[in-house]
């Protein structure tokens, strides 16, 4: 009999023709083999790769698989309403960006380098905006937790709470598809009918969800920059898309099996996987799905996020892999949703793999040279030297990879610092032969500034107090080969940002950043040399330059995200070309050991033209270590003992402001927290915006 050749309706007669086989195949697997063996070719044949078939005329049967019962015109239906709805969501936000971007952009051009009346962008002129940054963008879920983790325990912690906005987006997007899933035909006379239905309306949501659950991941989103979206928000709905993935892929394989069962009990459900390769691969997509469920669990992740990460791409393919063999050879035209997920995938890792051998790898130069430097309060400072200028922007990150310290893991970073500067290290010799450099800043600082700036001194025991030097951040070490870096700031404007020399601060945690702090503050030097790659430069959406009156708050190692703002706000008021008249930093530090971590960069930003005009740096010691530590100063470097209470220093920025305000946060969760509260404050009493960078995923 030639399969190839028979219909839908023939083959159904076949399978009583060969009842007896059927009722044969439940005395062993061997007349199952002869009897049913014919039904499973045919229908494979005719693209459905069905198995075997214990019990052909259970009523439940013909709906433990192929298409019966299945309503694959209301599944087309759904899949065309998220479809749009997602393009909907995309288009408004889409639209508030360009909102967004185009009123800064006008309040850019009109009050770039102008010490004029700035009054009209000082306010709001209508009520909605305010509230809805005030009530929705910038509102956390509840009163003031967003980042700030909740604890279990000391130990564990499970995660954070979505902003209101988000909160918004997930309920709709959650209750959408627990509706979608459920809009079936309940009124049918067999409950097996329902069950094929659900099962088909399950698997072709979850398979269309994988898209954007893929897409979500990537870092390289193309989204990320159109629309302004933060890595972090998006892995957020990754995370989301991600459970409903798995929701209705394990609603999906339950009734298969549920119909399954009721055919020819659990024998079928094994007969079924050991003999059609597509239930097979499908159970394969269901068991790797629940397993990255399990293992993304919060305090699983956090504690063991490099074995996560990897496991997590495996089974990712893993599952990928069995939806893709699990569709094809039932011949489902979801097929295309994998294929699609595949080619993102693909594209976005050819992509970074192109742009790290561009970057860090020439012929000319060579690869990537590293050079690590233990600093005090456990952290490193690790400057990377590009072999190509490589485009900078402030605010922005980087993934950075050790392969001598941690051979596969890559991890994001905030830019402290970059700059164009020669490769080789400078020496006397070449600074006579090329006198566009400036000689070497120590001595230019004293002769330079000598009583001009401020500075704050800490009774650091680490390094004796020497004499007051001034104009710096603190006492610069002499021979310290970042204090002779010559101060050629070439990234005044920002297409003109191209960079050869990338430098971060890691502070020590326990797995990678504690490997590479102990290996340098155990060597006599403090430092090493080694070779690595960046990959990015990712997030840094949002510019500063066009508020007036800009505050930027740090926390911790958060600074590393507002040095860079700082200084490419100096640098363009050298220019001419920002709007920002007012700038200050307000950096809280567990202790003053802290302050090297950025010393260097805060010396050459102190020293810049015209800094005291609109520099203030305000830093407030939590816990110093003894009295005196904390110098206060009443220059424009002030410290305070203590923690920043947020919100007293915006609302006195917010009465003294120039212009429009921008906020910015980097810091621990419940820093961020009350600043974010603090401009939820003041948002409808004048023009203010807020920005928040986080450090988690
Ligand atoms: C956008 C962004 C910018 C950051 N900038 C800085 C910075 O300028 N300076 C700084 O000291 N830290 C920064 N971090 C945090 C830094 O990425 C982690 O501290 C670092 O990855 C920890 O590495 P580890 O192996 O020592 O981690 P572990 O001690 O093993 O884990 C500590 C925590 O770090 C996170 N983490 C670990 N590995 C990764 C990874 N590969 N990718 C993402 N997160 C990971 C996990 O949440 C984990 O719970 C930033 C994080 C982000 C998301």
């Amino acid at each position: 009999m030639d399969a190839r050749n028979l219909g839908h309706t023939q083959l159904r007669h076949l399978r009583h023709h060969t009842l007896h086989s059927a009722i044969l195949s439940h005395a062993g697997h061997d007349h199952i083999a002869r009897g049913d063996h014919i039904f499973a070719r045919a229908e494979a044949e005719q693209g459905h790769d069905i198995g075997m078939v214990l019990n052909w005329t259970a009523s439940a049967t013909p709906y433990s698989h192929g298409l019966e019962g299945v309503n694959q015109g209301a599944n087309y239906t759904y899949s065309k309403v998220i479809l749009t709805s997602f393009f909907a969501i995309l288009a408004i936000t889409a639209v508030y960006r360009c909102i967004q971007v185009g009123n800064a952009h006008i309040r850019h051009l009109f009050t770039m380098g102008k010490w004029e009346d700035q009054r009209y962008w000082m306010l709001n002129h209508s009520h909605f905006w305010p509230r809805i940054k005030k009530q929705l963008i910038y509102a956390p879920l509840f009163r003031q937790r967003h980042n700030r983790e909740i604890q279990l325990s000391n130990a564990v912690a499970i995660g954070t709470l979505p902003s209101r906005y988000h909160t918004i987006l997930l309920v709709l997007y959650l209750a959408s598809n627990a509706a979608y899933t459920l809009a079936l035909s309940w009124g049918r006379g067999e409950s097996f009918s329902v069950v094929a239905e659900l099962r088909g309306r399950s698997g072709t949501l979850a398979a269309l969800n994988l898209i954007p659950t893929f897409l979500f991941a990537l870092r390289n989103n193309p989204l990320s920059p159109l629309l302004g979206v933060s890595y972090d928000t998006f892995n957020l709905l990754h995370r989301y898309c991600a459970r409903v993935v798995v929701l209705e892929t394990l609603i999906h394989t339950l009734c298969w099996a549920s119909n399954a069962i009721q055919s020819g009990g659990q024998a079928q459900v094994r007969l079924s996987l050991a003999t059609s390769t597509s239930y097979c691969w499908g159970m394969v997509a269901t068991c790797a799905f629940s397993l990255m469920f399990i293992l993304a669990i919060g305090p699983l992740r956090h504690a063991f996020y490099e074995v996560f990460l990897n496991v997590h791409r495996v089974l990712a393919m893993l599952g990928l892999a069995g939806v893709w063999v699990h569709l094809e050879r039932a011949n489902l035209p979801q097929l295309p949703f994998i294929k699609l997920c595949l080619a993102f995938w693909l594209a976005e890792l050819v992509w970074r793999m192109f742009r790290i051998a561009y970057y860090n790898f020439s012929r000319k130069h060579g690869v990537t040279k590293v050079t690590v430097e233990a600093l005090p309060a456990e952290a490193c400072r690790v400057t990377f030297d590009l072999c190509r200028p490589w485009v900078w922007k402030p605010g922005c990150h980087v993934h950075a990879y050790l392969p001598a310290i941690a051979l596969w893991s890559s991890h994001p970073f905030s830019i402290a610092w970059a700059e164009n500067r020669p490769r080789e290290p400078i020496v006397e010799f070449e600074l006579q032969e090329k006198p566009t450099f400036p000689p070497p800043p120590t001595k230019a600082i004293d002769s330079q500034s000598k009583g001009s700036s401020p500075s704050f001194r800490s009774n650091n025991n680490r390094e004796p107090q020497g004499p007051r030097r001034t104009s710096t951040w603190r006492t610069t070490k002499s021979g310290d080969p970042e204090a002779q870096r010559p101060q050629c700031p070439n990234i005044a404007i920002p297409r003109d940002a191209a960079v050869t020399s990338v430098s971060l601060v890691m502070r020590a945690r326990t797995g990678m950043t504690r490997k590479l702090y102990d290996k340098a503050a155990a060597l006599p030097s403090g430092k090493f040399t080694t070779w690595g790659a960046i990959e990015g430069p990712y997030g840094g959406h949002e510019s500063m330059s066009s508020y007036s009156t800009v505050i930027l708050f740090a926390g911790g190692v958060g600074i590393t995200h507002c040095v860079g703002y700082v200084r490419h706000l100096m640098l363009q008021h050298q220019a001419g070309v920002t709007s920002a008249q007012k700038i200050l930093l307000v950096w809280s530090v567990p202790n003053t050991e802290a302050l090297e971590w950025v010393r260097v960069w805060m010396d050459q930003i102190l020293r810049m033209e015209g800094r005291r005009d609109v520099l203030r740096i305000q830093l407030f010691v939590t816990k110093p270590r003894h009295r005196g530590e904390v110098i206060s100063n009443t220059g424009s470097v002030q410290m305070f003992p203590g923690r920043c209470n947020p919100q007293t220093i915006i609302q006195k920025e917010m009465q003294e402001r120039i212009g429009a305000m921008g906020v910015t946060v980097c810091g621990p969760g419940a820093f961020a927290d009350a600043v974010r509260a603090a401009v939820r404050e003041e948002v409808e009493i004048g023009m203010i915006d807020f920005v928040e960078e986080a450090f988690t995923y």
